[in-house]
């Protein structure tokens, strides 16, 4: 079970994006998806907290940068932003999707 939650983790985190990629920007999917993996590093907030990670405790709604109203913010930006700004949002409003099955799915 654990090998099966860790294999979708690192799907959606790594070969996802190739596939938002091609869908939502085309034109330059290889730079699109190099920045989606670039926001990753919103993880960086895991560095805050105490244990450092949990597997019992989900990431939404507990770290500043994958709180609810973050993800407000992500999900505007996904509208509203252009360029690259565009692809970062969407970067970071997936990657809350990721966690949260993370938490949702297999707990
Ligand atoms: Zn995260």
């Amino acid at each position: 079970m654990e090998i099966a939650k860790i294999s979708v983790h690192y799907f959606l985190h790594l070969v996802f994006p190739v596939f938002i990629a091609l869908f939502f920007f085309r034109q330059n999917w290889k730079k699109a998806y190099l920045i989606m993996l670039c926001t990753m590093l919103v993880d960086v907030d895991h560095l805050l907290a105490t244990p450092m990670f949990d597997s019992h405790r989900c990431s939404i709604g507990f770290h500043p940068l994958h709180s609810y109203y973050a993800i407000v913010v992500y999900a505007l930006g996904s509208i509203f932003l252009k360029g690259d700004y565009r692809i970062i949002s969407v970067g970071l409003l997936f990657h809350m999707l990721t966690d949260f099955q993370d938490y949702y799915c297999w707990n």
